[in-house]
């Protein structure tokens, strides 16, 4: 009898575990929370055009507007000439449809 109790005692605690443990994990780094729309929010490389992901490339804070590039050449370059790049006329961004 006592091998059985041990044994769904330690049912108990792995179901616990992938529940609380594995689970809650999973869950924190989905995109289910409310700060989902932040992560998912991509920024345009002005140097060559890329999508870079809030989590690649490099950062650059230019007159209070945060610019990624996706490496540090890009980054380069831009901090060159910040003006040439950024008075380019994007294809979305010259007015609104
Ligand atoms: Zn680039």
């Amino acid at each position: 009898m006592e091998g059985l109790l041990g044994f769904l005692l330690i049912g108990g605690l792995f179901f616990l575990m992938m529940r609380f443990g594995c689970g809650a994990h999973m869950s924190h780094g989905g995109h289910g929370g409310g700060h989902g729309a932040d992560s998912e929010v991509k920024h345009t490389d002005l140097v060559c055009g890329m999508d870079v992901d809030m989590k690649q490339g490099y950062g650059k804070m230019h007159e209070g507007q945060l610019y990624r590039f996706c490496s540090r050449n890009c980054l380069d370059q831009f901090e060159e000439n910040p003006e040439k790049y950024l008075n380019q006329p994007a294809g979305n961004n010259g007015g609104t449809p």
